[in-house]
């Protein structure tokens, strides 16, 4: 799985299409100096960017849940408006231990993430003759 991951993180590109900030059952976090930073970008002070933008819960502040502002940032093209400065929480997707916990977690993943899917099919023709269903892969050829 070590080497799948690595070969796939190298390759990925993210295509745009919205999915992982709009459909993650999660939340979207931001620390305190990311929340300044985002508010300056949107030439806002901070007060009122927490007011308008943000959540407190246990401690977390919170930009985006299935219950509070659900589209975070996306604009109506599923653009995020806040690219450039993005939390890292949403930087570091899909290098999170929840898509790379195993081979299953990782193949649910592609069917959520088109971009992930690309380079894993992409990758799939290179170590396959055979090119068939994404989920008869057989794992262990990425285990050495
Ligand atoms: S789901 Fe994947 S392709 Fe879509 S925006 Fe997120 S990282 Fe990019
Ligand atoms: S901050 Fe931007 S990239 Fe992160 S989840 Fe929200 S809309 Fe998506």
């Amino acid at each position: 799985m070590d080497k799948l991951k690595a070969l796939i993180l190298e390759k990925f590109q993210c295509l745009g299409c919205g999915n992982c900030c709009e459909l993650a059952n999660g939340y979207v976090y931001a620390r305190p100096e990311e929340a300044v930073c985002i508010a300056k970008y949107l030439e806002m002070d901070i007060i009122a960017f927490l007011q308008k933008y943000t959540l407190k819960e246990n401690g977390w502040l919170i930009l985006s849940s299935a219950k509070f502002r659900a589209n975070c940032f996306l604009d109506e093209h599923k653009k995020c408006q806040i690219y450039e400065v993005r939390p890292k929480n949403c930087r570091t997707y899909p290098d999170w231990f929840s898509v790379w916990k195993n081979y299953e977690t990782f193949l649910k993943e592609t069917e959520f993430c088109p971009g992930l899917k690309k380079v894993f099919m992409d990758l799939h023709k290179i170590f396959t003759e055979d090119f068939g269903d994404i989920n008869n892969i057989d794992s262990k050829r990425f285990e050495k």
